[in-house]
């Protein structure tokens, strides 16, 4: 039989969030149940909420940065037992077969993975996300949180710790090399953690020096602001730009910042087409290159990753009630730095 669970919902594009309550499937043989405890806000809910990326699935339940405890396994679940510190990020099945499911990048499913809401399950049903009290998901596409780490501070390493570490490791972040972190929000100061963790020489580029301390403190070794004039004085100075900002940006000016063959990745997903000039790339056989998320077993490797370091989020802790003023705060870029939602908070009392 179906769960029914209490959630935070939003009707159509831009309504405000309202306690309802939501169907989850039964526990199949190798799902989990979880107990979430805290749910992160990560811009993309806002994207989607408000249907900046498009059509969207209504009425929607966001949240992917998920951390909880096992409260039930199925009788086939062998990673998991009850009690287990977890977590659930931005997909919550795959095909399983493609060659990109195969190399464990399912993040890139070729027919594309289940998205944690905003998406339908293999049966065409509506997925739920995070700011829920409890959700069931299938154990492979569950995440262990290790000791270490609390769980409030873990839950937006599901989404943005993952979505900084996979680029900054691809791209070979480290010792010797000079990475700039474009936006210093929910993705950026998990970048600038992690950057600094791998070894690399960090360079924050913000629209304002507003949060100068808060990045020389998360590891940064310098702290620019994104006009032209500081741009033109970084030309030729980076390796790696990874780039957060979820509005517009001077492609051009990010790219001449790269040295000779650097490579500029976006992360973050504006609304708005960019554009670029190809001389800004042939200047220096740079690339320009885009990063999504990353796959379940290197969002396990990041949590380990993370735990070693003493890497957590940086994170306001908020109730129910706050969602709505929450999501404006992020659009004003006034997040410090991450919200977290206490999911205890959203039963209806
Ligand atoms: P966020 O907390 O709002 O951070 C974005 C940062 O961008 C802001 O803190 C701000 O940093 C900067 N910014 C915002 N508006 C700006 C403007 N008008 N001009 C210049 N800078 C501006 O958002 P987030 O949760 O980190 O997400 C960032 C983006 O990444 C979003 O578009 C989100 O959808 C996307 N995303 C992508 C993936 C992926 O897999 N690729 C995963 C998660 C999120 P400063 O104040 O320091 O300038
Ligand atoms: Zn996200
Ligand atoms: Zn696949």
């Amino acid at each position: 039989m179906s769960l029914t669970v209490p959630a935070l919902v939003t009707a159509s594009a831009g309504a405000p969030f309202e306690r309802a309550t939501i169907d989850r499937r039964a526990l199949g043989p190798g799902d989990v149940l979880i107990d979430i405890a805290y749910a992160g806000i990560c811009h993309s809910d806002i994207h989607q909420a408000r249907e900046e990326w498009g059509t969207a699935i209504f009425p929607m339940v966001p949240g992917h940065e998920i951390a909880g405890v096992v409260a039930e396994v199925g009788d086939a679940v062998t990673r998991y037992a009850v009690g287990d510190r977890v977590g659930v990020g931005c997909f919550v099945d795959s095909c399983r077969e493609c060659e990109t499911c195969r190399a464990g990048e399912e993040q890139y499913c070729l027919s594309g993975n289940v998205p944690t809401y905003n998406g339908r399950d293999a049966d065409g049903t509506p997925t739920y996300g995070g700011y829920s009290t409890q959700i069931v998901v299938d154990e492979a596409y569950v995440l262990g949180i290790p000791e270490g780490i609390s769980l409030d501070v873990a839950a937006p390493l599901l989404c943005a710790g993952i979505t900084t570490y996979s680029p900054l490791k691809h791209w070979k972040a480290g010792p010797g090399t000079k990475v700039a972190v474009v936006g210093m929000g929910g993705l950026g100061h998990l970048a600038v953690k992690i950057a600094h963790a791998l070894g690399a020489e960090v360079t924050v580029i913000s629209h304002t020096l507003s949060k100068k301390d808060d990045g020389i403190r998360f590891g940064a070794d310098h702290y620019e602001t994104g006009d032209r004039e500081t741009l033109k004085r970084l030309r030729g100075s980076f390796d790696l730009i990874i780039n957060t900002v979820s509005a517009d940006l001077p492609v051009d000016a990010y790219l001449r910042a790269l040295r000779l063959d650097g490579t500029m990745v976006f992360v973050g997903a504006p609304e708005n087409k960019q554009s670029f000039r190809a001389f800004s790339l042939i200047g220096g056989r740079r690339s320009l290159a885009g990063s999504n998320i990353g796959g379940i077993r290197e969002t396990q490797e990041m949590l380990d990753f993370c735990a070693q370091h003493g890497i957590g989020a940086e994170i306001e802790t908020i109730g129910a009630d706050d969602v709505d003023k929450a999501y404006d705060r992020v659009v004003a870029s006034d997040v410090r730095y991450r919200f977290v939602i206490d999911t205890s908070t959203i039963p209806a009392r």
